[in-house]
Formats: C-alpha cells, structure tokens, sequence
C-alpha cells in the first residue's frame, strides 16, 4: 500500500464523518492545503501536542487506546479554554506499514471526532520511530476565552469531578493495586478513555477566572495557574475529592495519586461571589465540582496548616 492509499482508506473517512455536518470545513483532506471557514466574533484556539512512543506511550500500546487518547488531551486543551472544537489534523510517523495497527488507531480516533463532530482536515505521513502529533483548534466568542492568568485573590478554587483514577488505572494495568471489580473498571477507562470536559469550560465562560486542565497533576496544574496570575493559594487538602478506592489508602499513596496527572479534569478559579453560579452552571450541565481552597495574595501553595504544599508533577526536562 503506498502512502496515497492508506492515507485515503485510513484517514480520509476521519474527515467524511463530522466534516458533512460542520460549517468549519470548506476543502478537507486530498489538497495542498485545508480550507476552513471562519466565524464572526469568534477567536480560533489552537493546540498541538505530540506523543512519542516509548517517552509518553509504551511502543506496544494498543492502538485504539492511542488514537483516543491522542484526540482526548488536545480537546482537553480547548475545553480548558472554553473553546468548542471545529477540526484537527494528524502528522503520523510510522516505522514500517501495518494496515492492523493503522485501522485501530483510526478507530481509535473516530470514537472522539464523532462524538465532538470534529473532523479531521488534513496532516503528514512519514516513516521513522512511530510518533503523532495532532493539532486541534476550535472556536470561542471574542474575549471569552478561559485563560490560566486571571485568577484574583480571594477567588475560589474548584476541581471538576474526583482525583486519582488515573494512577489507579494505570496501577490496575500494571497489576500493581487491588480494587473491587467495577472501581477496576472505572480507573482503567478514566486512564484509557478520558472524556474531555467541553461542555463544562463552555458553561464555564463568563464564571470562571482561569482555568486549566489536570495533565501534570493537581499541585503541578494549579501551580501554572498561580505562575500564570501573580498570586497564592491555600488548598484544603481535606476537601480534595478522592476517587472511592484512595479513602482506604494510605496518605503517601493518596497525594501520589492526585498529583499524577493524567486527568484531564478542569481546575479553575472563581469570585466568591459567582459561587451559586458556579454550582448551577456545573451542575446543569451534569458535573460536580468541590471547592478546594482559596487564591491569595502572596506567591506559594500552602495547605490548611499554613504548611508549604510541594509542586509535584511530571516534566520533561
Ligand atoms: P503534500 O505533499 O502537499 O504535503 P501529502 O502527500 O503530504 O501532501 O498529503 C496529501 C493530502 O493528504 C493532504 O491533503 C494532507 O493534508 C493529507 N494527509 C496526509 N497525511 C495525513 C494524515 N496522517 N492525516 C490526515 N490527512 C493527511
Ligand atoms: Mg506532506
């Protein structure tokens, strides 16, 4: 099969799902270039990431895990934008052809491009150590944009959902952790099928003063707030919301388990006074959100004692 072919039988049809149904799609996959439409009063968001196997993936990950995750924490980046997706394209290096391998990745992304109706408009092909890298963009109102830098002293700091079943998935994987049968199952789809939370970081325009989303871990994550914003924080760590299996674990485990990352959960910041809001708008749109702490104005992280709380997280270099 040549690249022509397998672009055509693989990712084209990525394109053909959404792309009939979205008004952002002028000329998809097959040209020199996409054309996309614009829309008035509206910025673009734009994201990209890129996964190398054997740094962010295992080489033998099963590949439609990969083309999920892959789409899942670049949507992510425009739901902690409060942007709505419009497309993405795909740059895959490939060491050898394997038309298996490719099928299921595609599979694997169609899961999310359908759901979210984000088509795929175009990428590259190439051969060498198997890499993606995926760019998402999509659309949010002029100056509605949820960025990390706004947060103002005295706002409130909410997480989405509840912390930790991420590093329980993986442990599960590994055979590292016990859980009753359906927390197993919970944690492996929360590690392997994370959902992206677009419909929260919509609700949350106009309410939320910065916002991000859980990758390198709670402290790690709020940290780049605080960084972003000129301010502190205190966080009750008695109120973080811990997934079920972590309340019988030890604390060590607990705090490795909330500063794994990994989540792909919104963290953002409030005025107090937006706090009925706040609840209302989340639980509208079908989310539970906890306050855990409180923006300061002095620089640093500190727990409810009023003890330094250390940034973990992972980083590159
Ligand atoms: P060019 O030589 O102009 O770069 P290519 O041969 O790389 O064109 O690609 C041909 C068409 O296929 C282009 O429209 C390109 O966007 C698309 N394409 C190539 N690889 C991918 C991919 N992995 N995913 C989606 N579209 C792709
Ligand atoms: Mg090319």
């Amino acid at each position: 099969m040549n690249e022509f072919s397998l672009i055509d039988q693989f990712f084209k049809p990525l394109g053909e799902v959404a792309a009939s149904t979205s008004p952002n799609v002028v000329l998809g996959i097959g040209d020199d270039c996409a054309l996309l439409a614009n829309k008035a009063d509206h910025q673009l968001a734009v994201s990209v990431d890129t996964l190398v196997a054997g740094v962010h993936f295992p080489e033998n990950t099963n590949p439609i895990d990969l083309g999920y995750k892959c789409l899942a924490v670049n949507l992510s980046d425009l739901a902690a934008m409060g942007a709505i997706p419009a497309w993405f394209t795909l740059c895959v290096t490939l060491p050898e052809q394997d038309p298996e391998w490719l099928k299921n990745f595609a599979r694997g992304l169609s899961l999310l491009s359908q759901e979210f109706k984000v088509p795929l408009v175009g990428g590259d092909t190439t051969k060498g150590p198997l890499t993606i890298s995926l760019q998402v963009a999509g659309w949010v109102p002029e100056a509605k944009a949820l960025k990390r830098s706004g947060a103002q002293p005295d706002d409130v700091v909410y997480v989405a959902g509840d912390l930790g079943w991420p590093f329980l998935g993986l442990q599960s994987l590994q055979n590292t952790v016990n859980m009753q049968s359906e927390h197993l199952a919970r944690a492996r789809s929360r590690f392997l099928r994370p959902v992206p939370q677009v419909v929260l970081g919509e609700a949350l325009r106009g309410l939320a003063s910065a916002a991000i989303d859980i990758s390198d871990g709670l402290t790690a994550d709020l940290g780049h707030i605080l960084k972003a914003s000129g301010v502190g924080a205190q966080l009750n760590r008695q109120q973080l919301p811990l997934a079920a299996p972590l309340h019988t674990m030890d604390q060590r485990t607990q705090q490795a388990a909330v500063n794994f990352g990994d989540e792909y959960q919104l963290l953002f910041t409030a005025p107090q006074s937006a706090q009925t809001a706040v609840i209302d708008a989340t639980v509208g749109v079908g989310f539970t959100v906890s306050a855990i702490g409180k923006i300061i104005a002095d620089n640093g992280l500190w727990d409810e004692n009023g003890e330094p709380v250390e940034s973990q997280g992972y980083q590159h270099f």
